[in-house]
């Protein structure tokens, strides 16, 4: 929809600034020399297809004037502040929107928030107005108001100037507003370099000072073009773009649980994400407790994430050959964690368990395994299966297109059942390659294995010849900088590794004995292979990612879950409600009692959890959209967040209730 709707305008002021995520817009960037050297640019050509014109300055408002378009293709202008409406309408354009906070308004508050009383600003005429306007409504003294015209830049006599003693702080509105000082009064300018902080409004504006050797000098935001195509109709809605993914993906989404079906609710799409909040296109700000389902433990767009992704991808972003991050990454998993004497890197969970099964399979010489009702190893077809009524022997199909001989070497047992993973060994006495566990299962929402059964699930395993691997794609450097194995004292065979290690970028991992891993190709003859395994860029976030991992951060994370249980429990105590926790992954169940296995997870209230999710997220909490899963405390969440969750989690589940 945007690229049809807009055509966008900005000034060589604007152009450094990032455009708006997830949008498609035409930009037209107006440079300094913009009377002169961007007069081919054909607007009536852009514009053919668009239904309307974003204009952000009164310097891109002159210059669409003079473009000769008959009133008949004057489509419908929104534009950005005051100054730019008025030079607009005077060229008979469609004014939509003319009221929005522009750079010189933004510079005028910066200066009046900093204290200064008489500031003096630099800008065109045509800005004049706008921070007159905006000085009068803030009772700003504007008797240092430099103003010139854009064209005719000679008309202001530098005696005009006041006196730079007076003047307390400057604000520039444009690089030309800096040059133009710098040219007109170079006396005056240096004096006012060398005594007063500056405002500038927008990064070329900033530059140019810079350039100049201005030093204190603060962005002051110009217009926010987010705001100002919602400003004309919300047209990248959340809503809006669910529709037009429906018509192009399966439900409209890439991976289900985000179409929201188990909550009856619509999904929202994210516009950014900063420490413990989402933003969505709709301006909508979140607390997010699902952070990207566990990467994000310590909180989004991490500064040392982000670095680490910049640096790399300065060097290329894949290679199809061997490189330094891969290296590193490996080297931190097999440091962590003891039983990971060998690991190899893949691109998801799901690539993770598929491989590591077929290696348990390859190693032992076994078809069949183990896993768990209600544990979650990713898509790959041989987990999903679902037990066989009664008789164990056959697992069958819980997906068409995975085949019933496929299913049948999938056993099927009861989580903290140890009789049920004991019947299924007799059952295919031999055939048993591995158990697969996750340690503290979260895909059904946090259910603790009872003290034993990990135990006893190592035993059986080592009784019987057969491999324990414990998928740690959530619970790895989550619950303990060791994982659950470490968390729980469980030596695995082999465990599986997703979600924190890629640090937000597509990257998982598999590993453990070396004895086992050796059997891998190229040394081994179990075949697994990837194009982007390894991937540089996705390597040095997880590296960037593990490294900020301190025990400092896993202390944290446990003060913050305690908090929230203290906080929670005595408000539902009495209730049908259950709260479990496994450090900073817990789950508020619409259950009455404890939660132990799959069949109590079953019998929980889907549509009082429904009800809860819609209450939460409309207090601007976001929780995973189903009962069954974890949801997700990071480092970045604050006590007060915590507090008000807990607060704002009673109120909702009350209501849910009743
Ligand atoms: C998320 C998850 C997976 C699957 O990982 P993807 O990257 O989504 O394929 C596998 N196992 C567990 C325990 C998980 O939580």
């Amino acid at each position: 929809m945007a690229d049809r709707v807009l055509a966008l305008f900005r000034t060589a002021e604007t152009a450094d600034r990032p455009p708006v995520p997830g949008w498609i817009v035409r930009t037209v960037v107006l440079g300094e020399q913009a009377d002169s050297d961007d007069d081919d640019i054909d607007l009536a050509k852009r514009l053919a297809d668009k239904d309307c014109l974003i204009v952000t300055s009164p310097r891109a408002a002159a210059w669409v004037n003079k473009q000769a378009l008959p009133p008949e293709r004057r489509k419908p202008v929104f534009v950005a502040g005051p100054a730019t409406g008025a030079v607009l309408a005077n060229g008979r354009w469609d004014v939509r929107v003319p009221a929005l906070a522009t750079g010189g308004e933004a510079a005028v508050r910066m200066l009046a928030a900093a204290g200064f009383r008489r500031p003096l600003f630099v800008g065109a005429r045509e800005t004049a107005g706008t921070v007159e306007a905006t000085c009068r409504s803030l009772n700003l003294d504007l008797e240092h108001l430099a103003a010139y015209a854009t064209k005719a830049r000679k008309n202001l006599d530098p005696s005009e100037l006041p006196d730079p003693v007076v003047a307390q702080a400057a604000a520039f509105l444009a690089p030309s507003a800096v040059r133009f000082l710098e040219k007109m009064a170079p006396t005056y300018f240096r004096q006012l370099a060398l005594t007063r902080p500056a405002a500038a409004c927008g990064e070329a504006t900033l530059q140019a000072l810079r350039e100049l050797g201005w030093r204190d000098i603060r962005p002051a935001p110009g217009p926010d073009l987010q705001q100002l195509v919602q400003a004309f109709g919300g047209t990248m809605s959340s809503r809006e773009l669910f529709a037009r993914s429906l018509a192009v993906t399966p439900g409209g989404v890439h991976s289900p649980v985000r179409a929201f079906r188990n909550v009856g609710a619509e999904p929202f799409y994210v516009a950014s994400a900063k420490g413990s909040r989402l933003t969505t296109v709709d301006g909508k700000e979140l607390v997010d407790w699902v952070g990207s389902w566990g990467p994000m433990v310590l909180g989004h767009s991490h500064p040392a994430v982000g670095a680490a992704i910049q640096s790399s991808l300065a060097s290329g972003s894949s290679f199809g050959a061997c490189s330094i991050p891969e290296v590193e990454l490996s080297e931190e998993i097999c440091r962590r964690n003891p039983w990971v004497q060998k690991v190899r890197l893949v691109s998801s969970g799901t690539e993770a368990t598929m491989s590591a099964l077929r290696l348990a399979r390859g190693f032992t010489g076994r078809p069949a395994f183990i896993k768990f009702r209600g544990c979650y190893h990713g898509h790959g077809d041989s987990f999903l299966v679902a037990a066989g009524s009664g008789a164990l022997t056959h697992g069958h199909p819980s997906s068409p297109g995975v085949t019933p001989d496929t299913a049948k070497d999938t056993l099927v047992a009861e989580f903290n059942d140890l009789e049920s993973v004991e019947a299924a060994f007799a059952a295919r006495p031999g055939e048993i390659s591995c158990i697969f566990v996750e340690p503290v299962p979260g895909n059904m929402g946090v259910v603790p294995a009872q003290p034993g059964f990990l135990e006893g699930l190592r035993t059986l395993c080592d009784e019987h010849g057969a491999l324990l691997v414990l998928d740690e794609v959530m619970t790895g450097f989550r619950v303990h900088t060791r994982g659950a194995a470490g968390l729980l004292g469980i030596q695995p065979d082999l465990a599986t590794y997703g979600k924190i290690i890629g640090g937000g970028l597509p990257l998982a991992a598999f590993g453990g004995r070396a004895d086992i891993m050796d059997k891998l190709s190229p040394l081994g003859p179990v075949y697994q292979a990837g194009t982007l395994s390894g991937n540089p860029l996705a390597c040095a976030a997880g590296l960037a990612l593990l490294r900020e991992l301190t025990p400092e951060v896993y202390t944290r994370l446990a003060i913050l879950g305690e908090r929230m249980e203290k906080a929670i429990l005595p408000g539902i105590a009495g209730k049908p409600l259950r709260f479990q926790r496994v450090g900073s992954m817990a789950t508020l169940f619409f259950h009455d009692g404890p939660v132990r296995t799959f069949a109590d997870v079953a019998a929980c209230d889907n549509a009082a959890f429904g009800r809860f999710f819609r209450i939460m997220l409309d207090k601007g909490h976001f929780l995973p959209p189903a009962q069954f899963e974890a949801f997700f405390l990071s480092a970045a969440h604050t006590e007060e967040d915590v507090d008000r969750f807990a607060k704002d989690l009673l109120f909702a589940a009350d209501s849910a209730l009743a």
